[in-house]
């Protein structure tokens, strides 16, 4: 996919991002532009959270 030009404009990084700011970024712009995949430390941050999800649902 190509760099959606528009979709950069609208939504630039915040300066010194929190992870969670940069997870969110990344997930919307994935929906939105296809420049370059999820990095490698969102991609593991999105599977510590499915991890800690299923954990805190498995608990009870
Ligand atoms: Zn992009």
């Amino acid at each position: 996919m190509p760099l959606n030009a528009a979709w950069h404009h609208a939504h630039p990084m915040p300066e010194r991002a929190t992870l969670d700011q940069r997870v969110r970024w990344h997930l919307e712009h994935a929906e939105a532009c296809g420049c370059r995949p999820l990095p490698k430390s969102i991609v593991a941050e999105l599977e510590r959270r499915k991890k800690a999800e299923a954990d805190a649902a498995s608990r009870d």
